[in-house]
């Protein structure tokens, strides 16, 4: 059955992909974005489909527009870009949340919220089940965006409970593909971009602190089926590929894979980075009957043959 869906954030790494997706199934797409980390570039090339439509647009004030779903994707996502303007992450996640939600209860839309394994902080428990209720450091630089995303899954959960909006919350952990910025600061597209410019490579740190790295596909493939799950089912899940490695090990299959021959220097670790990150993935497993399809080695190298393109070599 063709829907119409609001993607917000729909200009961005994850949002442009998605977007793509659901045209591709034959749904109607409203796009919103304002453009602060997003580009047209993600999304050019859909704008010739009749039923492709894009509004610049700050989830921090209401919007009104019928829909039947809506794909919450609106914030930044990488740390540069989150502490760049600490206030104004909070409020796209609290009071974007909060106007999404309301055109959601209004319109009887299924809503679903990019949240983010960020809510775990840096996690004592490990790998992280959902049911963690995690460590974030609450006036530290990270917390605009962890305790952004925490009031949001919040704000979630109560206009479910108060006011039955049909809701989904997704954990997101580090997702990587093309699109991705070429500097927003995230290591994969840090280590490849420096890579191929033949600069040497940042490690923050030791870089024996670790993560999860998950494929764009997986990861857009996981927030569809969510959303088609029964009412009953709201989350939150944690959705992440849980093969982890150290961002030293990270840094070598970068080398080897675009066989540059420039070296790793280390830098100064950025206060309160989390020391480990693995998803259990045992709920959306269950659930969604989705696992990770696409190993690091597979992604790393779709990734870099986007980046080639993007910078010309
Ligand atoms: P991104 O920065 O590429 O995309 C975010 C998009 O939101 C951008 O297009 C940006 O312009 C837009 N945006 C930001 N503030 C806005 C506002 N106030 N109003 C309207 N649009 C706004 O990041 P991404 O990696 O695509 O992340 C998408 C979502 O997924 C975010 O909510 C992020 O928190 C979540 N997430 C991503 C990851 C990941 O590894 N990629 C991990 C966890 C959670
Ligand atoms: N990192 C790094 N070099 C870089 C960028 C990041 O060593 O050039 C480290 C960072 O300190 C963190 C990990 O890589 O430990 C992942 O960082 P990213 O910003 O991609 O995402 P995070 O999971 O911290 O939100």
């Amino acid at each position: 059955m063709k829907k119409r869906i609001l993607v917000t954030g729909g200009a961005g790494f994850l949002g442009s992909h998605l977007c793509e997706r659901l045209l591709n199934e034959g749904h109607e797409v409203i796009c919103v974005d304002n453009y602060f980390t997003g580009n047209k570039e993600n999304i050019v090339h859909l704008l010739a489909n009749p039923y492709f439509e894009l509004i610049r647009h700050d989830v921090t004030m209401p919007l009104y527009v019928e829909v039947d779903e809506i794909y919450h994707l609106a914030s930044p996502a990488s740390p540069t870009h989150y502490q760049y303007n600490p206030i104004k992450t909070i409020k796209t996640s609290v009071i974007g949340s909060m106007n999404m939600l309301g055109l959601a209860k209004r319109v009887k839309a299924k809503i679903l919220q990019a949240s983010t394994s960020e809510v775990y902080g840096d996690p004592q428990v490990h790998p992280q089940p959902e049911l963690y209720w995690g460590n974030v450091n609450p006036i530290g630089p990270r917390a605009c965006y962890d305790e952004g995303k925490r009031c949001a899954e919040t704000l979630f959960m109560s206009y479910h409970k108060q006011n039955d909006v049909h809701i989904k919350i997704m954990r997101i952990f580090n997702t990587y593909g093309p699109r991705m910025h070429q500097d927003d600061g995230r290591v994969v597209s840090n280590f490849i971009v420096q890579a191929l410019k033949g600069e040497d490579l940042t490690i923050y740190g030791d870089g024996s602190q670790t993560r999860s790295f998950c494929y764009v596909d997986d990861n857009i493939e996981a927030m569809i089926r969510l959303m088609d799950t029964d009412k009953a089912f709201i989350g939150p899940v944690n959705i992440g590929n849980d093969a982890e490695f150290s961002i030293v090990e990270l840094a070598e299959k970068v080398l080897k894979l675009t066989g540059a021959s420039t070296k790793i220097v280390k830098k100064r670790l950025p206060q309160d980075d989390p020391s480990q990150r693995q998803p259990v993935i045992t709920l959306a497993q269950k659930a969604l009957d989705w696992t990770p399809q696409v190993s690091l080695e597979e992604g790393l190298r779709k990734t870099i043959a986007y980046f080639k393109k993007v910078l010309n070599v």
